[in-house]
């Protein structure tokens, strides 16, 4: 294991003490990016080399962006650890040699007001930099990344078939299919998606959920971004808007994506509905799409063929305590990673890295990787709640504070820089 963009103060990560595993082989029904990520370390473990099979479609990837695209650098370390590679590798990998247009520096926030369909900024701070960092970290590292999440699942897939992960197209998603596909005699079944899989039997059948993340993202070019005076080349924004009694909040982060040669920020605008309906779904996206464009405008950015790169999401929120597997001998990688509200904080990409290291480590030593994920990921977790409060349970006070000082209102955001949840461990 990669000692040092390993370690880190964001997770609880402990390596194998030992190799005895319960399992000879794991089979894995996605190509996502947390089961991409175990799958490459596990099939790097001679104890489980020629046994790790990926179950699932090719990844294509289109100029849209479905999934997330704000990478926070600290998730290159454990992609670059499953591999055991460097963070330059995985970054060459996605970008090709450069990738210094998609880098933030610096975070700025702002309270937004919309006026006749346009936005106004309230006051544009600083929250995060990485100048002025602690002793022991490196000043200036890149805080994140923008990236296409299909750009960078492909750029992982590689890697991972490059490290002896074996993939099946053939379509197998069920218990009985995907038991079929392994090569051991004592398989686990690994649930990268977060629906749960066919034919497996319930160990414990969660609740229907309640709230949900609405979300409209789009690329965009940047015409006028010196011109508008906001934010700097290198700077990521946040924005919100203080809509019917919650929180629209919105982030744009510099980006690079290949498919879009023009396209020079990415931005997201989301919401947590409580007690959300389908009813309520199309009302609240196009909200937030149309705040997207006119917080982008305010910024001196432009949609980037809006057609073609614009997506919407409507994701359910999990519960944010110990999250067990749902189904006997299936791994909930996916549910475990991703417990809490969706999107708003923009660590998904993280978590998965993350929850799926520590579910590594524990399957090579032979212990349980649920309660090790749960460990893990219990910082991330409590932060993505803590902002969950301050969008749907508080609005009027993160308002308030917000429009006031940002700096100060976001002052426990801005340490997670020093918890090594943005820039790498390094
Ligand atoms: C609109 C949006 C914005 C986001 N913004 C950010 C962000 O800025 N930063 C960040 O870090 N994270 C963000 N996330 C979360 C992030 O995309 C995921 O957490 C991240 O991609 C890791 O998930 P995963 O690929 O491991 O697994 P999952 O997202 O759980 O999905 C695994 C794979 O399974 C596929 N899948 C889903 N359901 C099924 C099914 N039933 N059958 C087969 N396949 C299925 C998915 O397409 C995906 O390829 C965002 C998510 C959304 C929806």
């Amino acid at each position: 294991m990669a000692g040092a963009a390993f370690q880190g103060r964001d997770g609880r990560l402990v390596p194998a003490r030992r190799v005895a595993p319960v399992h000879d082989s794991v089979v894995i029904n996605s190509r996502g990016i947390g089961a991409i990520t175990l799958a490459t370390r596990l099939a790097r473990e001679p104890a489980f080399e020629g046994r790790v099979i990926v179950a699932g479609k090719p990844v294509s990837e289109t100029r849209q962006l479905i999934d997330g695209c704000t990478l926070r650098a600290r998730s290159i370390d454990y992609y670059a650890a499953a591999s055991d590679t460097s963070r330059d590798d995985i970054l060459t990998g996605i970008y090709g040699p450069e990738w210094r247009q998609a880098e933030t520096d610096r975070q700025m926030a702002s309270v937004a007001r919309m006026e006749n369909g346009r936005a106004r900024l309230v006051r544009v701070e600083a929250w995060m930099t990485n100048k002025g960092v602690k002793r022991d970290r490196s000043e200036g590292a890149p805080l994140s990344y923008g990236v296409r999440n299909s750009r960078l699942m492909a750029a992982l897939n590689e890697k991972a078939a490059s490290c002896g992960v074996r993939f099946d197209d053939s379509g197998a998603s069920t218990w009985d299919e995907l038991r079929a596909l392994s090569n051991g005699k004592n398989p686990l079944i690994v649930n990268g998606t977060p629906k749960p899989v066919a034919g497996a039997a319930w160990q414990h059948q969660p609740a229907a959920p309640k709230h949900f993340v609405a979300a409209a993202q789009m690329a965009f070019t940047a015409p006028r971004l010196e011109a508008a005076g906001a934010i700097a080349r290198q700077d990521s924004f946040i924005g919100i808007i203080n809509r019917d009694g919650a929180i629209d909040m919105s982030v744009f982060y510099p980006f690079k994506d290949p498919l879009s040669p023009r396209a020079a920020y990415y931005g997201i605008f989301y919401r947590i509905v409580r007690n959300g309906s389908e009813a309520m779904r199309e009302g609240h996206q196009s909200a937030l799409r149309a705040e997207v464009e006119a917080v982008g405008a305010a910024l001196g950015l432009a949609p980037d063929d809006a057609d073609q790169t614009s997506a919407v999401a409507w994701v359910p929120v999990s519960p944010w305590r110990f999250t067990p597997s749902r189904q006997t001998g299936v791994l909930d990688l996916s549910r475990i990673s991703g417990a809490g509200a969706p999107i708003i904080t923009g660590d998904g990409m993280t978590r998965a890295g993350l929850g799926a290291l520590a579910a590594a480590e524990a399957l090579i030593e032979g212990t349980p990787p649920e309660p090790a994920m749960n460990r893990a990921l219990s910082l991330y977790r409590r932060l993505n709640m803590v902002q969950a409060g301050a969008m749907a349970w508080m609005p009027g006070v993160t308002e308030w504070m917000l429009s006031r000082k940002p700096k100060f209102a976001l002052m426990g955001p801005g340490k997670s820089r020093d918890w090594d949840m943005w820039a790498g461990a390094w």
